[in-house]
């Protein structure tokens, strides 16, 4: 069978998925057909290239579901996300003594990856990293967050996750 080159290393990204998931994925890499969905899906790249308009964009997206969340001082695209540890994305909340004050702020990283990729996909991982701002474990209180601010928030983070896949069997999509 075609199954050879489908390394166990690069379904990291699905530990946690149904069998039946990893089985789907396993056979369309198999058949080289990993990036027709996503093509399909989502046929172009957004446009938010600099750490300014990312941070616009994430803070319209803060401002309109979790408006009483603590400030954001910084978003930026980071090319040290180690994408192998699983983190799409970082939520930092830093304490920094300032004068004689204790200083907390709140930053999200998202990983460089993502700086050419679709829209949607972006968002999903700017969602993920908002509800943290609010709920710092993986919870059900945490995924209802997720699912407030993205209704397709599930299907968007396999999504992601294929793309992830896609990058590191075939390279680039777009
Ligand atoms: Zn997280």
């Amino acid at each position: 069978m075609a199954e050879k080159e489908t390394k166990m290393h690069e379904l990291k990204y699905l530990t946690g998925y149904p069998e039946q998931v990893v089985g789907q994925v396993k056979r369309l890499i198999a058949e080289q057909r990993l990036g027709k969905t996503p093509l399909e899906r989502y046929p172009s790249v957004h446009e938010i290239k600099t750490d300014k308009a990312l941070y616009d964009f994430t803070l319209q997206l803060k401002n309109k579901f979790l408006r009483k969340a603590p400030p954001l001082s910084k978003v930026a695209f980071d090319k040290k996300i180690n994408l192998t540890h699983q983190a799409l994305g970082l939520h930092s909340f830093v304490s920094r003594v300032q004068g004689a004050k204790l200083k907390a702020k709140n930053e999200i990283r998202i990983g460089a990856v993502f700086k050419t990729a679709p829209l949607a996909l972006l968002r999903m991982i700017v969602v993920h990293e908002l509800a943290h701002l609010k709920e710092k474990e993986h919870n059900k209180a945490f995924y209802s967050l997720c699912l407030h601010m993205e209704p397709d928030y599930p299907q968007l983070e396999l999504d992601v996750r294929l793309y992830l896949i896609h990058l590191d069997l075939f390279g680039a999509l777009y």
